[in-house]
């Protein structure tokens, strides 16, 4: 009898052993029982908590393991949570300085980039938002995110000018024009070129509006105009003829 359950255990054993081991590299493998399971020829890894099955194995990486730990798992006790959850930041480089300046920037790349408008951020529950991450965050009101986001245009304007200035290649220009309900029309101007490093840039170099009728001659005015801001005007006519 007791032999019998020693051939057993031998057995669970190899079958056990014969399965491939996950990378215990991460830190998640402490919340796993240490061996996967196979099911119907899928490796799985049991939570120790809830047990939970999670499809685990080299391939497949550890986000699931995780999140589930992170965020879903309804067994773990709080504390352990949290204490994984602090594990998964990346270790911080020295003390922590809290730089307004580079702040403030990122604020402007994201307000720009997803087009939040600018009185959202004189919504009464952005400062209280502001605060419980950084005390020493100052209020930021419409008029100066505004005042951020056109030194921040500017400021890319001139590294633009001066980048077209330095190529050796032709520019090539693209325009759009269309007309809004109010009866204006807009020109918009893409400008095509091949950088320093050879590679190909489309950059658009002008938005503006034209003047009433749109002629030939008031594209073309709006057009030098835009060619003249940036300086390109000589250089493109030049390699063109
Ligand atoms: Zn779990």
């Amino acid at each position: 009898m007791s032999s019998h359950r020693s051939d057993d255990s031998t057995t669970n054993d190899n079958t056990e052993n014969s399965l491939p081991s996950p990378n215990r590299r991460s830190p998640v493998w402490e919340y796993y029982e240490p061996k996967l399971i196979d099911e119907d020829g899928v490796l799985k890894a049991v939570c120790k908590y809830c047990g939970s099955k999670m499809t685990a194995g080299r391939k497949i990486g550890t986000t699931s393991l995780r999140n589930h730990i992170a965020e879903y798992c309804s067994k773990i006790p709080s504390e352990v949570r949290k204490k994984f959850v602090a594990t998964m930041k990346k270790p911080i480089e020295g003390p922590f300085v809290f730089d307004s300046q580079k702040s403030r920037e990122l604020m402007i790349t994201w307000c720009i980039r997803v087009k939040v408008p600018f009185n959202k951020f004189d919504d009464e529950s952005f400062e209280p938002w502001m605060e419980s991450m950084q005390p020493t965050f100052s209020s930021i009101g419409r008029q100066t995110i505004r005042n951020d986001c056109v030194s921040m245009f500017e400021r890319m304007k001139r590294a633009l000018h001066s980048e077209l200035q330095t190529i050796n290649s032709r520019i090539c220009f693209t325009s759009d024009l269309w007309t809004s309900n109010q009866k204006l029309g807009y020109i918009c101007v893409t400008a095509h070129y091949i950088d320093t490093d050879f590679v190909l840039k489309k950059k658009i170099i002008a938005f503006k509006d034209v003047k009433y009728p749109h002629t030939s001659v008031a594209i073309e005015e709006a057009l030098t105009k835009c060619l003249m801001d940036y300086g390109i005007k000589e250089k493109n006519l030049h390699h063109n003829t």
